[in-house]
């Protein structure tokens, strides 16, 4: 066994390969880059070592940098986690090439399933069902078009060395094979360095399911059943679980058949997954294979119970699969969501920034149900530009499907980040939403239920109680420790006031203390518009998390304070509470409300980026739909299109420009 290995990776995925060489007794090296110089990888490592610049191409992808880094510390092997150098098959043989192992397949396999292309052809002579379509280059957008025809629309039209989504778009007629083929190419040859083009038939009502594969070097496989990972947005992976509601265990049977005769067709080793596309009737066809650990593991190591890091660390070092299929049993439900810095509300776009509060929910075993969460920021860090905007992987695990999303839920409510916009009121819609809880998946799920985008939702009936409801206690409890506050003039006669008004929102809720206040009040009578319910929880000021009950619920409402009030958060409904006396609260409603400035005539920048291009000209005259500018972040081509007929007055960008979100790109008249 190896006594110390250096993980070439960041962030949540470096934290998690160091766990488990810590639990195996090997020492760890961490690399970071200038922008890295305080993050929880580098803290958490024996040792580290700076390897360059924030920018990835000159530190986590330099394969000099990293290999001088292991001769530096005498590291014997190199985990490469995910994307990075994970699947290049160069950087592997430069490892050989020093007697360095690479904990992952052989560079053969490597290059092989690294091309789709290539991929899709080795599959297919290895039996494996594959996307039915053209199997060559495409020239140029005629080509597009015609082999798009030949092959009959829907197309996806995708970029041979493509990956995490990008580089593809689907195409239902010419004018979009068209245009896809050029964005496609583009953002290919922008993210790739690579710019060859592909066209397969889209799969309707496509659902992605795909097989973990465990292979060691002495010819023993098995695969650990199947994830599926149909909640996607922009062919990016949201919200994954194992088992997959639709495969029953003849599919299951079959699909790992196939994953492992492709993994013995390229003699690898190593964990690695096979993905398919499963249409309505179960059929399944090939998609690509990832030759690493994938970024949502950890759902078949909660049903499987295998660590997937320690297998692909001993079949590195040399060893025998322990396992055999026979071994391989899946138990209970496990989901997980992947917490992004974005602002759901806005379109998704990129939020950066500093975590001023990171408090992520308990973890472990309790109740029946487990909790992992799967990070590596911390209360303070900063989510830069510069890389992946995932801030953690929240997982929960439930002996059925139901119990996990449930569990799932209410971890979402313990979580509280602030400092950045994030997409956990949207993963807290998610879970409430009642086809994702049926399982009738798809990966058009998003933007089949989600047309016009997310908005935050109002609170319900229960919603309003229950805000209503926590928004009294949380007062009580500020005033009662106003109140004994040491040299603080008696505020009030004495007389504890029993009727008030909780303004949540613009709606003005009636609620009465029924049981006379003790002192800290940990359990409380109230009526919130007339119901009666019963509060109890060990909520003190200052905590993030009001945990307790109102009434016959369970819940976790997330406290932050406002000007002279909270804003509280629960399922993903949240709204501004404030507490007024009856008289207070109607004066209150007599105040005027502040409107905010019109935008309606200018184009913003939705999000921090480089402006690509411009389409237009000033005094031209637009139609809706038409495209305005391109402008590139996160490696994302992002096309602004007007919105309804406009004419253009005043540009205040140009391509090459460099801009901050909500910077005025054009003005209209
Ligand atoms: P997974 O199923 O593990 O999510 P993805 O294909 O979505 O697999 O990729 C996971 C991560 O790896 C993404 O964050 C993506 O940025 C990165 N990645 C994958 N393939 C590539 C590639 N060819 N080039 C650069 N980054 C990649
Ligand atoms: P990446 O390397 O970016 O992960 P994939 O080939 O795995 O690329 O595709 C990513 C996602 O795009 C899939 O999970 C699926 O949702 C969608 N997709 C890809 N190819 C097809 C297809 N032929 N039909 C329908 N959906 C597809
Ligand atoms: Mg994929």
């Amino acid at each position: 066994m190896f006594r110390k290995i250096l993980i070439a990776n960041r962030g949540e995925i470096a934290c998690r390969v160091m766990k488990t060489a810590r639990k195996m007794g090997i020492s760890t090296v961490a690399v970071y880059s200038e922008a890295d110089g305080d993050a929880v990888h580098v803290e958490m490592a024996d040792e580290a070592v700076l390897i360059g610049p924030a920018a990835a191409s000159q530190s986590y992808l330099s394969a000099d940098r990293i290999i001088a880094a292991c001769k530096e510390t005498g590291a014997e092997a190199v985990h490469p986690g995910y994307g990075f150098l994970s699947e290049n098959a160069a950087f592997c043989e430069r490892l050989e090439a020093e007697g360095i192992v690479f904990i992952g397949p052989k560079p053969k396999a490597i290059r092989a399933m690294g091309d789709k292309i290539t991929s899709k052809k080795i599959a297919a002579e290895a039996n494996v069902s594959t996307v039915p379509g053209f199997m060559g280059l495409i020239d140029d957008a005629d080509h597009a078009v015609k082999i798009a025809g030949e092959i009959g629309f829907p197309v996806m039209i995708k970029a041979s060395a493509g990956g995490g989504g990008k580089g593809m778009r689907v195409a239902w007629n010419e004018a979009q094979a068209r245009e896809g083929f050029d964005r496609s190419k583009s953002e290919a040859a922008s993210s790739f360095g690579d710019d060859r083009i592909f066209i397969e038939k889209f799969i309707e009502e496509p659902r992605h399911i795909e097989i973990q594969i465990l292979v060691d070097g002495h010819g023993n496989g098995v695969h650990l059943g199947e994830r599926e990972c149909s909640i996607q947005r922009r062919n990016q992976k949201i919200v994954e679980e194992a088992p997959s509601p639709f495969i029953d265990e003849a599919t299951r049977a079959a699909m790992g058949e196939q994953a492992l005769a492709l993994a013995r067709a390229v003699d690898y080793q190593s964990a690695g997954t096979v993905e398919f596309i499963v249409d309505r009737h179960r059929n399944f066809f090939f998609l690509e294979m990832n030759t690493r650990l994938q970024v949502e593991h950890p759902v078949s190591e909660l049903v499987t119970g295998i660590d997937l890091v320690e297998q692909m660390i001993r079949v590195a070092a040399g060893e025998k699969l322990a396992l055999r299929q026979s071994d391989i049993k899946l138990e209970g439900w496990a989901i997980e969501s992947r917490i992004y810095a974005e602002d759901p509300v806005r379109n998704f776009l990129p939020s950066i920034g500093r975590l001023t509060r990171y408090r992520p929910p308990e973890e472990g075993r309790r109740n029946g149900f487990v909790v992992r969460n799967d990070t590596g920021v911390a209360e303070g860090s900063e989510i830069s530009m510069f890389y992946d905007p995932m801030i953690a992987k929240l997982c929960t695990w439930a002996p059925d499907r139901a119990g996990a999303v449930e569990a799932m839920a209410e971890a979402l409510d313990c979580f509280v980040i602030d400092g950045i916009e994030h997409n956990i009121p949207f993963l807290t819609a998610l879970m409430r939403h009642e086809r994702w809880q049926e399982g009738r998946l798809s990966t058009g799920f998003i933007a089949e239920e989600f047309p016009d985008g997310f908005s935050l939702p109002a609170p319900d009936a229960e919603g309003r109680q229950v805000l209503s409801a926590v928004a009294l206690a949380v007062e009580l409890l500020r005033r009662d420790r106003l109140d004994r506050l040491p040299g603080r003039l008696a505020p009030h006669s004495g007389d504890i006031k029993r009727d008030w008004v909780v303004r949540l929102g613009d709606d003005y809720v009636p609620a009465t203390i029924v049981e006379g206040m003790v002192s800290i009040p940990t359990e409380l009578d109230v009526t919130i518009d007339g119901d009666a319910l019963t509060l109890v929880s060990e909520w003190r000021p200052g905590d993030a998390v009001w945990k307790g009950k109102v009434g016959s619920r369970q819940v976790a409402v997330q406290v932050r304070p406002v000007l002279n009030g909270v804003k509280l958060s629960w399922r993903g409904m949240s709204a501004q509470a404030r507490v007024y006396l009856p008289r207070i609260a109607e004066l209150d409603r007599l105040m005027p409300v502040r409107r905010a400035p019109d935008t309606s005539k200018l184009l913003l920048c939705p999000m921090p980026g480089l402006v690509v291009s411009i389409a237009v000209e000033e005094g031209q005259e637009v139609k809706a739909g038409e495209t305005l500018a391109v402008v590139e972040a996160m490696k994302m081509e992002n096309v602004l299109r007007a919105d309804r007929d406009c004419t253009v007055a005043k540009l205040n960008a140009k391509p090459g420009d460099s801009l901050a979100v909500d910077a005025v790109i054009m003005e209209f008249v």
